[in-house]
């Protein structure tokens, strides 16, 4: 990655950080897709992020991890102007301590929608852009954190797609286009798959391959998984009969926790989860619930 970074320095893929990270009381979530076109959705994202200056159960939170998609599309860090709002409550939560007067972090992770962000944004609201996926101490459980998409293997279109968008000489090629080429692309693009959806069916994301995932997890050594990108919130195991994953543990079966995407529609928040750990477990929030009164 080093010398990728002196040729394509601009390439999101090699401004990540891919060594293990330790989290003491983090907050996950994913598969936000907030975008322009949807200023109800940032305003419930705001009201979250509110919550972490007055909620009880998030106050005490010592740091924030979005495991990808948080944008529904990212055309470069040069257009971080169109999202003032997230920038200010993201910025807001690095500078703010927790309730226990600690610092407070933020990490970001790339989902497949919005790979190209960069290190002109995570510096911009004082984040840590991490690598897919990535290892991470939390209170002692080391865990395997993820966008997820590398693990929907049954999909091979997909999957070719997506390597190509990883070569750092694309992300790099992308990005010193114009701006007004890269936002025609994008409608384009969107135009594109409307008109699709409007003749077939929308292309359905398909789940990720339990065999994939828990190859990763026994390279990793790490019993727990977290991730999103499915739509799919929910636990599984991560294997059908128990296995050491970490030297030293007793075997077991492993968890995958499962991150939804958020809803809004009807005026409300419908869909949308956030992952934490009430001593050493991990707990599912319904984030209608965290900013219902805030
Ligand atoms: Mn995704």
């Amino acid at each position: 990655p080093q010398t990728l970074s002196m040729f394509f320095p601009r390439a999101p893929l090699t401004q990540t950080n891919s060594s293990p990270i330790t989290l003491q009381d983090p907050v996950f979530i994913a598969d936000l897709h907030l975008s322009v076109a949807v200023p109800t959705l940032r305003s419930a994202f705001a009201a979250f992020m509110r919550a972490f200056d007055s909620h009880p159960a998030l106050i005490n939170r010592q740091e924030l991890v979005i495991l990808g998609d948080f944008f529904d599309a990212w055309l470069g860090d040069d257009t971080r102007g169109d999202y003032e709002d997230v920038l200010s409550s993201l910025t807001h939560f690095v500078k703010t301590p927790n309730a226990r007067g600690e610092t407070r972090r933020l990490f970001l992770m790339h989902g497949n929608r919005d790979f190209l962000v960069g290190t002109g944004f995570t510096k911009a609201v004082g984040a840590t852009l991490l690598a897919d996926p990535v290892v991470a101490d939390i209170q002692g459980i080391k865990t395997l954190i993820s966008h997820g998409d590398m693990w929907c293997t049954a999909d091979a279109r997909y999957q070719t797609v997506r390597a190509r968008l990883r070569r750092p000489f694309i992300q790099f090629a992308l990005l010193s286009l114009p701006l007004f080429i890269r936002r025609r692309v994008a409608e384009n693009a969107r135009a594109k798959s409307q008109s699709v959806k409007a003749q077939v069916v929308e292309r359905t994301i398909l789940d990720v391959t339990p065999e994939a995932v828990l190859k990763d997890a026994l390279r990793y050594q790490t019993g727990l998984v977290i991730h999103g990108h499915t739509h799919r919130p929910g636990t599984h195991p991560l294997s059908e009969t128990p296995v050491q994953f970490t030297p030293g543990e007793p075997e077991s079966c492993g968890t995958r926790w499962v991150l939804g995407d958020w809803v809004y529609q009807q005026e409300a928040l419908i869909k949308g989860t956030a992952l934490v750990f009430n001593a050493g477990s991990p707990t599912a929030l319904e984030v209608k619930d965290l900013i219902a009164t805030h």
